[in-house]
């Protein structure tokens, strides 16, 4: 018979859950069902419009930041309505405004400031997220975001990817590991809340070394984190590696046994936002688990469980 797991140190894993759950953090935080958003703010990104590089990150294809509406008018503002009657239907009420496509601090400040305010001038968004790289928060982007940050809820999301260079090197990330400590850092400093993205199955890292990660992801002011297994997206310079010369991927079992394993490592006021990648069926080449996301939180609740894991055990 399954036991109601309740740890008095994880403040957001609720109803079972072995980790801290972004959206309990949520329900409490704003005392109601919150949706995010998804815009695509009309910005590029300094790996693909040649200031770094043209071909970006080698696993990075635009279309898999699907904002969830395809709109003829692709105003922040109609893209808002939009989220707004599709999460009606869902009962949702109160929204995080999403800048998710791209690299979303990376225009400059007037542009963004606009866009940004337009996105929250709405009484139904109660908070704004904004998705970047590392190298692009300079002084100005930070006093910007250091104002949003004192109006309402902001949440700022930073690619980590990984902490080991050669891993960004083979990544074609074009920033090192110090540049993204560095911003986590500063935005922290602010008091803002800081998600860290990273990617777990790296062909240039053992699984030691990802474990390793973890040891430096609790060294850092993160708030969340968001965990992803390594997938093949078609139209990106990885499918064409995998095609020449096929990669080894988590297959679905080993990555729960590690996924939890690397969970029961994170500090225990980490907030697991995301768990495993999710990209369009249409546009994922490998690895193809036939999974749906409950079904993969519902198995990595029951691993853990079966195995009593739970975040920071160790
Ligand atoms: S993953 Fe982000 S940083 Fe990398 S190319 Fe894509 S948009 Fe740019």
């Amino acid at each position: 018979m399954f036991k109601k797991y309740y740890n008095p140190n994880l403040q957001y894993a609720k109803n079972g859950f072995r980790y801290n759950n972004y959206t309990y953090f949520l329900k409490e935080k704003f005392g109601e069902r919150i949706q995010r958003i998804l815009i695509d703010g009309g910005f590029t990104c300094p790996n693909r419009d040649g200031t770094k590089g043209k071909s970006g990150c080698i696993y990075c294809n635009n279309k898999s930041f699907s904002p969830f509406v395809n709109l003829s008018d692709n105003s922040i503002k109609s893209q808002i309505m939009a989220g707004f009657n599709y999460f009606n239907k869902l009962n949702a009420k109160k929204f995080i405004a999403y800048f998710q496509s791209h690299t979303n601090t990376y225009a400059p400040v007037p542009e963004l400031k606009k866009k940004y305010y337009e996105a929250i001038k709405f009484p139904e968004v109660v908070g704004i997220a904004i998705s970047t790289r590392p190298d692009c928060l300079d002084q100005d982007i930070l006093e910007l975001l250091k104002e949003l940050n004192n109006i309402t809820y902001l949440n700022v999301e930073i690619g980590i990817e990984s902490i080991l260079d050669k891993s960004l090197n083979w990544m074609n990330r074009k920033h090192d590991y110090q540049t993204t400590v560095e911003a986590i850092e500063k935005l922290a400093d602010l008091g803002i809340d800081v998600t860290g993205h990273i990617i777990l199955g790296l062909p240039t890292e053992t699984q030691n070394e990802m474990l390793e990660m973890v040891k430096k992801l609790n060294e850092l002011p993160l708030k969340f984190l968001k965990i992803h297994h390594l997938q093949v997206i078609k139209n990106t310079p990885l499918a064409n590696i995998h095609k020449n010369k096929p990669i080894k991927l988590f297959d679905y079992n080993e990555y729960l046994e590690f996924v939890s394993k690397f969970i029961s490592h994170l500090k225990q006021d980490i907030i697991l936002q995301r768990i495993f990648a999710d990209a369009p069926l249409e546009l994922l080449i490998a690895p193809n688990w036939h999974k749906r996301s409950p079904e993969i939180i519902m198995d990595l609740q029951k691993l853990m469980r079966d195995n009593d894991l739970y975040q920071g055990k160790y």
